[in-house]
């Protein structure tokens, strides 16, 4: 059987065609409303039919607890054995997931670990739901310490570039917005910079929050790190970047992964500051998670903070992100690396 979040919510009917057509109702009410983690739990559905029920279209892989119970990650394994990493990271009353939109990603930042994977294929949109359901599932059935028991915010920074992957995004959001009834603007996209994509995200009618991964202000040292930039250098990706905020009224994030010796000087924190000010963003420090396959290390502690501070002076708001999940690799595509990598390093 197909499994029901790779299909479209308004067709549901058509995998339930002997039955009274309040069953399409009842399975999209469960599915997008009350999602569970087995469909034996879709109580006032007949018996015979919970039983040939398939929810999700990936089983887990494995489940890693981290943070005192606080960050749950899941690696997601599809049919034709693509890996799907997710995040679930609790907070006093809420709950914040981290999803993927792509299995790897094409665009090769040499910093980051699914880039350096490549790419595998694109997550269809159902893929991409079907990780909100499972952990807005979990969190009512299960639960995380300390959290709401239900997900408070989205967060598209997981494998893979949304905006390189638009349709099926797009397909994501409206049924996460319109059919689950999640608040746009609790929701953020994560982009690395592909111009055309903000453009069309701006026409949507969501207020969704945009995230724009900088890293670098200056186009010689982004086009190093980020090669998406010699296709969208800085200059059009900050006026399309304004655009997006101007349309939304929303306040953009920049996010800058703080990478020891190449990225963090006083002079790239200057020009990060006159990005900022002019985009009116706030901006997110992440010391760099190191990565199996580059030799790249985070900025010190002291630097991180020096940094800050000199990009603060200048009246921009900052903030220095707590790697969340470190004791378990939940940041950016490192359980993956892990599975792939050869068996004989033990989880923890
Ligand atoms: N492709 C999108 C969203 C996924 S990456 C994007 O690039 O924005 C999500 C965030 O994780 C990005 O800001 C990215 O720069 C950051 N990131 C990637 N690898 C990292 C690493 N090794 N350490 C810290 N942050 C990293
Ligand atoms: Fe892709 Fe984002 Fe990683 Fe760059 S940082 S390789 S765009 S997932």
């Amino acid at each position: 059987m197909t499994p029901l979040y790779l299909i479209e919510p308004e067709r549901l009917g058509e995998i339930v065609p002997d039955h009274p057509r309040y069953r399409a109702d009842q399975l999209r009410d469960w599915l997008y409303r009350r999602p569970v983690l087995d469909p034996a739990e879709m109580t006032d559905l007949p018996k015979d039919l919970r039983r040939r029920l398939v929810l999700y279209p990936f089983r887990v892989e494995r489940q890693q607890v981290g943070d005192g119970g606080a960050t749950v990650k899941w690696l997601f394994r599809t049919d034709d054995a693509k890996d799907i990493e997710a995040v679930l990271m609790g907070y006093p009353g809420r709950a914040t997931l981290c999803l993927s939109s792509q299995a790897g990603c094409a665009l090769g930042c040499t910093f980051c670990a699914t880039g350096q994977f490549g790419f595998e294929r694109q997550l269809d949109a159902g893929e991409m739901v079907a990780q909100v359901a499972y952990a807005q599932a979990y969190l009512r059935s299960v639960g995380v310490h300390g959290a709401s028991d239900h997900l408070t915010n989205i967060v598209f920074m997981g494998m893979g570039e949304p905006l390189a992957n638009y349709r099926n995004l797009r397909e994501a959001l409206r049924r996460i917005i319109e059919v689950m009834g999640f608040s746009a603007r609790a929701i953020t996209v994560s982009t690395v910079g592909i111009v055309p994509g903000i453009r069309r995200l701006a026409g949507e009618p969501w207020p969704i929050r945009l995230a724009v991964s900088l890293h670098a202000a200056d186009d010689e040292l982004r086009s190093r790190l980020v090669p998406i930039n010699r296709r969208y250098p800085l200059e059009e990706l900050v006026a399309a970047a304004d655009e997006y905020a101007r349309a939304k009224r929303r306040r953009l994030s920049i996010e800058w992964t703080l990478i020891d010796g190449v990225n963090d000087t006083d002079d790239q924190a200057d020009r990060l500051a006159r990005i900022a000010l002019r985009l009116r963003a706030h901006v997110n420090l992440i010391p760099l998670n190191p990565t199996p396959l580059s030799q790249d290390r985070p900025s010190p502690p002291d630097r991180v903070e020096e940094f800050a501070r000199r990009v603060r002076s200048r009246g921009v708001e900052v903030t220095v992100r707590d790697i969340r999940g470190a004791d378990i690799d939940a940041a950016c595509g490192q359980l993956r690396v892990r599975s792939k990598l050869p068996a004989g390093r033990p989880d923890h």
